[in-house]
């Protein structure tokens, strides 16, 4: 038989959790705040819990899925004790910092902490492609990684419990920027009248090409701290750069979300570093 499961908070992504946990053949006890969202859980054959005591008292491995992890220490701190030498896994996003707090506060009490940074959204989990990054104590990881892998494919990103947030936000800062680019593009060819229909294919092709040169590219230069480039020079970019910035003006589309590069690029040029490419910034970002 599957090991025993329980798992608190049963929003959109916590639901898929304990649905994917109980397709997967666990045992699986189920709590929420509104006790109606157990429901559909409970019919799939999970086993629903009354109080949070209740469901942690039921499994030695214990996920929490909630909006914020104030919420994790509303619900947790007061069973500290009933938690003592059972795995945590939190689900719930966070910072790096909360999540070493968290790893602390369960170290204080004998429970081990593992947090973790789901990559995928509730549809996404137990199909192909989707993962989940943990961190934490690596040897209660280890313990119920086969039953964790149920949820989505695991990563290990190491011991520090504050790295899994780490990886997940960074990842999340990759796609933001994404995000930035992609709606000033609709923006900047919306206001000339360009179908965004006829728009789109170029705008992904051209996107997906550049990441998939940019990324390895960083990487490497960043591993042999090699920035100079025959490609496309920061001493390009910044003579360019201003082109793009009156076109938004000329548009009249917002330039607020490109901000911050002109005086990125000015300030690498004028620390010298004109023939290097864009992988520089990634030194020059990092603060004191
Ligand atoms: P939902 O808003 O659907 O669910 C939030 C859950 O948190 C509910 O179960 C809610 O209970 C519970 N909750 C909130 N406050 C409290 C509290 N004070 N005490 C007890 N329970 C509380 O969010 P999701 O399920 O989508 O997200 C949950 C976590 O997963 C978040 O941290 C989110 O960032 C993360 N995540 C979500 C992804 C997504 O695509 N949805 C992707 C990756 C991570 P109640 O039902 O009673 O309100």
């Amino acid at each position: 038989p599957k090991p025993p499961v329980s798992v608190l908070g049963l929003g959109n992504m916590g639901s898929a959790l304990a649905a994917a946990l109980l397709k997967a053949g666990h045992p699986t006890t189920v709590w929420n705040r509104t006790a109606a969202k157990t429901g559909p859980l409970t019919a799939q054959g999970a086993t629903p819990a009354e109080t949070p005591l209740a469901a942690v008292t039921a499994a030695p491995l214990v996920i929490a899925c909630l909006t914020l992890n104030d919420h994790v220490y509303d619900v947790f701190e007061p069973l500290a004790e009933e938690l003592r030498g059972k795995t945590l896994v939190n689900t719930t996003n966070g910072t790096p910092a909360q999540a070493r707090e968290l790893a602390a506060w369960a170290a204080k009490h004998d429970i081990a902490y593992v947090d973790a940074g789901i990559m995928a959204i509730p549809p996404m989990i137990a199909t192909p492609g989707a993962y989940i990054l943990y961190s934490g104590d690596e040897k209660a990881f280890e313990e119920h990684r086969e039953t964790l892998a149920a949820l989505a494919d695991t990563k290990w990103v190491g011991q520090d419990a504050g790295l899994a947030a780490l990886w997940d936000l960074s990842l999340l800062t990759g796609m933001y920027g994404m995000i930035v680019g992609v709606t000033q593009a609709f923006a900047l060819t919306g206001r000339a009248g360009v179908p965004p229909k006829e728009f789109a294919p170029l705008l992904a092709d051209w996107v997906t090409a550049m990441t998939n040169g940019l990324v390895p590219g960083t990487a490497a230069a960043l591993e042999s701290g090699q920035h100079l480039t025959d490609v496309s020079s920061l001493l390009v970019n910044q003579a360019a750069f201003p082109n793009l910035l009156a076109t938004f003006a000329e548009a009249g589309v917002s330039d607020e979300l490109f901000a911050g590069v002109q005086p990125l690029l000015d300030r690498a040029v004028e620390q010298g570093h004109g023939a290097d490419g864009l992988s520089r910034l990634a030194e020059l970002l990092k603060q004191d």
